[in-house]
């Protein structure tokens, strides 16, 4: 799965959802975030982000690493 991390935070710029095909990208109160059992791994919305918050699992950057599971706990709050 993508995973939206830091730098999203109180940016929300929302370009990242309308270049979704599935729309698995969700608003919160301070981000957004990627639904990841319904994220098919296309990467439309890596290139579209003006602040670089978009990474796969896996390229996340060292000091993002949990935002994978901040992505994972917001839809299980909900
Ligand atoms: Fe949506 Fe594709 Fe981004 Fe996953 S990688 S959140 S499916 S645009």
């Amino acid at each position: 799965t993508y995973v939206i991390a830091q730098p999203c935070v109180d940016v929300l710029d929302k370009a990242c959802i309308e270049e979704c095909p599935v729309d698995c990208i969700y608003e919160g109160q301070r981000q957004l975030y990627i639904q990841p059992d319904e994220c098919v791994d296309c990467g439309a919305c890596e290139p579209v982000c003006p602040v670089e918050a978009i990474y796969y699992e896996d390229d996340l950057p060292e000091q993002w690493k949990d935002f994978y599971k901040v992505n994972v706990d917001f839809f299980e709050e909900l």
